[in-house]
């Protein structure tokens, strides 16, 4: 099956002799000697003067606006840890099918050699005025955290570290369904971060923001439970979420907890843990390619689970497709300055309340005809289900409005909103 795998993905990678995954289409013509003059010198001088005079013009004359950067450094791709910048451009290129395919946005996949922070931040900065936002990608915690924080300081366009908010995006809209279809609201929950990575760190914060009382929180790392006065491995994410309670270890922590995330290592809750979870519980098991507990072992374990992976083979894929095609159409399309925590909410909620509506046809087609209906084999709607853009980039678009960072704000909506369905 892996080795099929292999096999299969190499050569889709360089499928009808074409390597790699993406190429760049002009969008003017250039056929004469005429539109040679307009395209390049000399008629190419007059936008440069334009925007010399005016920057905002670049967003007219140029393909800035609609051009977004993935940006990594190749420190922890996908759950495969530091691989180099190199080894990590078909993950990158992979994002820009994505963008794309999903919310017609141009990407420039950028792999940079270079693991200082500080570094990292001068050269991003420096590639800035090229783009209309900045996706980081698969750039490794702690570091990522500085790297995000000093380049929205700096940036006047959205920066967004997709590792961090896009899983936390899809993962808050999944517990805000499950938690309604098991009856439990987000403020009574006792959940269990297992993990304190990028992802981590960042969903807590979500769920925090989400409604989830700080002090139901119980996160984990490699070391076990982060409580207060813990010495070793610490940071100032993890200490955020240090907790007073006496649990020292996973397996304490998960007796009677409502909700487990995990965003670690495969294979580390077994079905004992599971069992000592509270009545129906909910389980994301999110390490990538392998849960932290095997699908089929965590349903057959409890009938009164919800169960959620990364894998797009199980039900309940939780994955960042459904985020940031979607959230950067709509910081785009208002050119908000930045992506705000009420845009990262407005997303959240537009995913959860889109997969209470009824499942067209066509997506489920695009499925081999599975049926899709709210409930616990179902608590986010699916990447190809074509209302997505149209909930989702509207909801960040509309937030960003609110809160002020538009520099185009929209007033039309219906408008707008019709102008993202295809
Ligand atoms: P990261 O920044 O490298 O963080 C990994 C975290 O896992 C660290 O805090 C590490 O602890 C902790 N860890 C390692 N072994 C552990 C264990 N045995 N028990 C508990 N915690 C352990 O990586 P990340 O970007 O947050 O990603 C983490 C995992 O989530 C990866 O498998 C990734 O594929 C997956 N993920 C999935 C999705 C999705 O959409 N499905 C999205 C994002 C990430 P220390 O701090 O002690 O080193
Ligand atoms: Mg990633």
């Amino acid at each position: 099956m892996n080795d099929d795998l292999k096999e299969r993905a190499l050569a889709y990678h360089c499928l009808d002799g074409v390597p790699g995954k993406v190429s760049v289409v002009p969008t003017k013509p250039c056929q004469t000697a005429s539109d040679l003059g307009l395209a390049y010198t000399p008629g190419v001088a007059k936008p440069v003067l334009a925007i010399e005079e005016n920057p905002e013009d670049a967003y007219k004359y140029t393909s800035k606006g609609n051009l977004v950067a993935v940006i990594s450094n190749g420190t922890a791709i996908l759950g495969l840890g530091d691989r180099g910048a190199l080894a990590s451009k078909p993950v990158m290129e992979g994002k820009g099918v994505l963008f794309k395919r999903f919310a017609d946005i141009d990407v420039f996949d950028i792999e940079v050699d270079e693991k200082d922070p500080d570094k990292l931040i001068e050269i991003v900065k420096a590639l800035s005025p090229t783009f209309g936002g900045v996706n980081l990608e698969d750039i490794k915690g702690p570091e990522c955290f500085k790297v995000e924080q000093e380049l929205i300081k700096i940036c006047p366009i959205p920066i967004f570290h997709d590792d961090q908010h896009g899983t936390a995006i899809i993962a808050t809209a999944g517990m805000m369904n499950a938690c309604e279809i098991v009856g439990k609201t987000l403020a009574d929950i006792r959940v269990v971060v297992n993990g304190a990575g990028a992802a981590g760190i960042s969903c807590a914060k979500m769920f925090v923001a989400a409604g989830v009382k700080r002090e139901h929180i119980v996160m984990c790392d490699s070391k076990g439970v982060i409580y207060k006065g813990r010495a070793k491995g610490m940071t100032p994410e993890k200490e955020e979420f240090a907790t007073e309670r006496e649990v020292r270890t996973l397996a304490e922590a998960m007796v009677d907890a409502d909700f487990f995330m995990g965003l670690s290592v495969a294979d580390c809750v077994t079905a004992e843990m599971l069992l000592s979870m509270a009545k129906d519980p909910v389980v994301f098991a999110m390490s990538n390619p392998n849960p932290e507990i095997d699908y089929e072992l965590a349903v057959s374990t409890r009938s009164d689970l919800i169960m959620a992976t990364g894998r797009s083979d199980y039900p309940n894929q939780i994955n960042n497709v459904l985020g940031f095609p979607f959230i950067f159409r709509g910081a785009l399309d208002v050119r908000a300055s930045r992506i705000t925590e009420g845009m990262k909410m407005a997303a959240a909620l537009a995913l959860a309340k889109l997969a209470k509506e009824s499942v067209p046809a066509s997506v489920e087609k695009a499925y081999g005809g599975t049926k899709f209906s709210f409930g616990r084999n179902y608590i986010v709607p699916k990447p190809f289900d074509p209302r997505v853009i149209e909930y989702e980039a509207v909801a960040v678009a509309k937030a960003a409005c609110e809160e002020g960072v538009a520099l185009h704000p929209i007033t039309d909506w219906e408008a707008y909103r019709a102008s993202l369905v295809k």
